[in-house]
């Protein structure tokens, strides 16, 4: 089982190190170099069954199944559902997959404690120890501080932006308690702190003397860990009925791994609506349009306020057919252009995968989380809200339709007492963060800052 580069300029390489690296040295994305034919499971499959199966397959000879079998053990024991992502009947052939029963309460807990969990056990066999560097703009960076807490082999450095999350989001990176997460809270914006993050990775010599990585949204072993809830859904919900699946989409890792799990025949079919906000760049691409940096507008969806979903880079090498020339030539000409038209073949195939896409206004986001409450009582936070209301509009389907519930409401307290009224406080599970001191560094936006710190936190 190998892994090449979206830009097909890279060497090669097996599942762990491409877990490793993260980027392809070209610039691109690993994917496999071919889909494993993967087994669907039975409907008595726990998670932890079904994600072992998922992951012994794209790991290849990389790793045993019993290691496997023990990382995914490890990460989900934490989890307060014990399917780990229960499938909730809203009406009719209708379904809410709820994705936030992990530790900081976003679907982002499920790959990063999967990864947490393959970085010890790698880096323990080797003996070595790392710096992993984040950037985040609200919830990557809890799960990650939350999974890499206390590991023996990692330290972990999170910028985000001062003032810019929300005081939850914070909480949950700032409050671990752990020695071994740091954060340092920027003066500027999410793409400052990304920007940086760059900037000290391609430095060679810092990286080397360092051992930094990163943990971003376009590791692959995250869309594989994501592609085993869909393998679940399925297999809950009868092995060969059609489904549709409408995903709330930012950064299209989560809907890119619905469509990795039907290339590997988990799924009856590709049936995926990518709902998005006033950022709805997807919808704009899947229509054939070029790519293209534009300025993001501030949603009351903040995780999915992304204005060209780096995970699109995958769906695009297949739909040129795996042509890495075209991708890194659309791409180049994106950095130096700030516009790119697809590859030809990609934007007539595109139209025809089996995705689609439907916008959702804040307006309406607000409408459908009055709906849910009034109608069933339930409290759902607005991404999940932006999924529940493309799937009402969506066309009639043949099959259940499942949409995927990304967060819990209460990390976003202030749009929910906004939109309806009410006081939500964290879930027991969570309300430890409330007792410990946050700790966090304040400081420029700044790459020689941030070079700074680290080496007086690694001691390099
Ligand atoms: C990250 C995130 C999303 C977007 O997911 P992508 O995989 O980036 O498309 C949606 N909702 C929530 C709550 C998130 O944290």
């Amino acid at each position: 089982m190998k892994y090449v580069s979206t830009r097909g300029n890279a060497e090669p390489v097996d599942f762990v190190q491409a877990s490793l690296m993260g980027l392809a040295p070209d610039g691109g994305l690993f994917s496999p170099e071919a889909f494993p034919s993967i087994e669907r499971p039975s409907a008595s499959a726990t998670y932890v069954e079904t994600a072992t199966r998922v992951l012994s397959a794209f790991a290849g000879n990389s790793l045993p199944e019993d290691a496997i079998r023990g990382m995914a053990q490890r990460a989900y024991a934490p989890f307060a559902h014990q399917s780990v992502a229960p499938l909730i009947e809203v009406g009719p052939g209708r379904w809410m997959m709820e994705l936030h029963h992990g530790p900081t309460l976003a679907f982002k807990d499920v790959a990063m404690r999967l990864i947490a969990q393959l970085y010890d056990h790698i880096l323990g066999l080797r003996g070595e120890r790392m710096t992993i560097l984040c950037a985040t703009s609200g919830d990557t960076g809890g799960a990650a501080a939350s999974a890499f807490a206390g590991s023996k082999h990692v330290d972990m450095v999170i910028l985000h932006p001062l003032d810019r999350v929300s005081p939850t989001q914070r909480l949950f990176m700032t409050a671990t308690g752990a020695a071994n997460i740091h954060n340092l809270a920027l003066e500027g914006d999410f793409d400052g702190t990304q920007a940086i993050l760059k900037q000290l990775l391609a430095d060679d010599q810092f990286r080397r003397r360092t051992h930094l990585a990163a943990v971003n949204s376009i590791n692959w072993t995250r869309v594989a860990a994501q592609s085993v809830y869909f393998a679940q859904a399925q297999a809950q919900l009868g092995r060969d009925r059609p489904i549709r699946f409408v995903v709330p989409t930012g950064n299209f890792g989560d809907a890119l791994a619905c469509y990795v799990a039907s290339r590997c025949g988990l799924l009856a079919r590709f049936d995926c609506v990518a709902a998005v906000n006033a950022n709805d760049a997807m919808a704009r691409l899947l229509s054939g349009m070029p790519l293209m940096k534009g300025a993001t507008a501030a949603t009351l969806s903040p995780a999915m306020d992304i204005q060209l979903p780096s995970n699109f880079e995958r769906l695009l090498f297949e739909a040129s057919g795996r042509d890495g020339g075209a991708v890194a030539a659309a791409y180049a000409l994106l950095a130096s252009k700030g516009e790119a038209p697809l590859p030809k073949t990609a934007a007539t195939k595109l139209g025809d995968m089996g995705l689609s896409a439907e916008r959702v206004s804040d307006g309406e986001t607000v409408e459908e989380m009055k709906r849910a409450h009034a109608e069933t009582g339930w409290i759902v936070c607005p991404h999940t809200a932006v999924g529940l209301a493309a799937a009402r509009r969506t066309r009639q389907a043949d099959g259940p339709i499942v949409t995927l519930a990304t967060a819990h409401a209460a990390k976003f307290p202030e749009t929910v007492e906004k939109a309806l009224g009410v006081r939500i406080g964290l879930p027991d599970r969570a309300a430890e963060f409330t007792s410990r001191k946050e700790k966090f560094d304040t400081g420029p936006m700044s790459a020689d800052f941030v070079r700074d710190r680290i080496l007086s936190l690694v001691g390099a």
